[in-house]
Order: C-alpha cells, then structure tokens, then sequence
C-alpha cells in the first residue's frame, strides 16, 4: 500500500515538474526520445489521477479531496499554459503561413544562391531558414510539409550538436541537397571546444569541408550558447578563402524569428509568421524557424 502511494504520488510530481521546466527553461527537446509534446496534456491528467489515487490510498476522503483539488488546480494551470503556448508552434499554422508565401506577391529564395545581394523588385523576397539544433526528426517533419505546399528553404545544421551527430544528419542533408533545398552549417565549433578560439576556427575549416562532402554550401549562422558566443571567431576566419557567408551579413528588411521558443502570439491574437504582410514589394524578409517548437 504505502509502495504504491509513494510510486503514484512520485510519479505525479515527476511530471509536474517536468512540465514545469519544459515550459520554462525550454526543456521541450527533453521530450525528444519520445516525441511527448503531443501529449502533454494527456500526461498531466495522468499526473493528476495518479495524485488522487495515492492520496486515497493514504489519507481520510475528507482530506484526499482537499489536496487533491490542489493536484488538479496545478494541472489545470500547467495544461492552461502549455495549450497557450502550443497554438503558436503547431505545424497546422505553419502549413498556412508556408500557403501565404506561395501566393505570387512572394517568392522564396535559397540563401546560398543570394548572397550577391541580387532581389526581386516586383516580389516580397523571402529567406526562409530552419536552424537544426536539436532533432532531426522534427527537422525532417517539417521538410515534409515544405515538399508537400512546394515551398523550398535552407536548413542550417550543427556539427556538433549534443542531440544528433553529423554522420545521422548526413541521409537528411543529402535528402535535402537532391531535393533542391538549401544546406548552411550552423557553426557551434566554439562551444564545443569551450571557448579555444584557435580550436575553433581550425575546427570551423575541418567542419565545413565535411558538410561540403555532402551539399554545395557557402551560407552559415552561428548556433546560440548560454556560455560560449559562436559568433566571436566569424570575424577571425579567413572567409575569403573559405568562401563562405553569414546569414545575418546578408541584406534583409525584417527579420522574423522564434527564437528561444517563447510565446509567438501576441496579446492581440496575432502569430509573429503573420508579420510577412508587412513587408513591401521589393523587400527582403528574413525568416528564422526552429523545427523543434513544432508540433
Ligand atoms: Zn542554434
């Protein structure tokens, strides 16, 4: 008896917990090894049932409905905020901001045949670009849904994420690479080597020669650290002779992105992907998606 009330209970605050800090730290890629952001909900009303059957287990009905309330109260409020923040980053909204781009007034451009600068007057110019930090899969998904509305992008993969190694990316890349999308390299070399700059920018060199094994690529973009700046060693490559370009070098009016995974809809009801209306004939819109918010 006491064994399963402490495994119920246990079990719930697990969750509860991790939904906590799913939410707030951006642990959503905790749920990579078994894709669960789905099915939040359904876990916290899991939580919530386990909660209430280890307290009637335990303690008198009087009580068990007391704290349980609290239980249910916390649930309530974690499946309250998560729904909040799924509306913006589910795939449905994304297949309708991918048919708004299809409409003539746009075009969508790949980086690495752009980088002369060289826009459409008459067109709403879009870059459309995806930064692989963590699942391939989610990665892969949303390739899927671009191939499907016909719309092609670049996607911009680390070398040495801690999620998926290169050598998994590489079917993906090459996938990609035949269907005529776009290849960047995500650069985290100085990261990786915990902040050695001279590592690094040999690393960067290494890294580059190995993607280029796989897709023609000159475009890249560093990753984000809490720690370690990526972009400090761009300005001491050889760049030149690496022929290679930084996605924020090149020319762009409005950058719209989801980075950091927070809330992307607006008080008013409005998605941040909708701010592509605004862009006017001739200029460039730089948009930054993270396949791993959506789903
Ligand atoms: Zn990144």
């Amino acid at each position: 008896m006491w064994l399963s009330t402490i495994l119920l209970i246990g079990f719930s605050f697990c969750i509860w917990v991790f939904t906590v800090l799913s939410l707030q730290k951006q642990l959503r890629f905790a749920t990579l090894l078994f894709d669960l952001l789905p099915y939040y909900p359904i876990l916290e009303l899991s939580a919530a049932l386990c909660f209430t059957i280890g307290l009637y287990l335990w303690l008198p009905l009087s009580y068990v409905a007391l704290v349980g309330s609290i239980g249910w109260a916390v649930t309530l409020l974690l499946m309250y905020h998560f729904i909040k923040w799924g509306k913006g980053y589910s795939l449905d909204q994304y297949r309708f901001f991918l048919r708004t781009i299809k409409d003539e007034r746009y075009d969508t451009l790949l980086f690495n045949d752009h980088i002369d600068g060289d826009f459409k007057k008459n067109k709403v110019n879009v870059l459309l670009r995806h930064d692989v930090d963590i699942s391939l899969f989610r990665a892969r998904r949303m390739y899927e849904i671009e191939k499907e509305q016909g719309i092609r992008s670049t996607y911009f993969f680390r070398m040495h994420a801690e999620k998926y190694s290169h050598e998994e990316a590489i079917p993906l890349i090459r996938q990609l690479h035949v269907d005529g999308f776009g290849i960047g390299m995500h650069y985290d070399m100085l990261s990786f080597t915990k902040g050695d700059k001279e590592k690094a920018i040999a690393l960067f060199r290494e890294d580059l020669v190995r993607l280029r094994e796989i897709a023609t690529t000159h475009i890249v973009c560093p990753h984000g650290h809490r720690k370690y700046k990526n972009r400090e060693i761009w300005s001491e490559l050889d760049r030149e002779s690496l022929q290679v370009w930084s996605a924020y070098d090149m020319k762009y009016d409005f950058y719209i992105s989801d980075a950091g995974g927070g809330r992307i809809i607006d008080s008013q009801g409005r998605h941040i992907l909708g701010r592509v209306d605004e862009a006017k004939l001739g200029q460039v819109v730089q948009v930054l998606i993270h396949p791993d918010w959506w789903f």
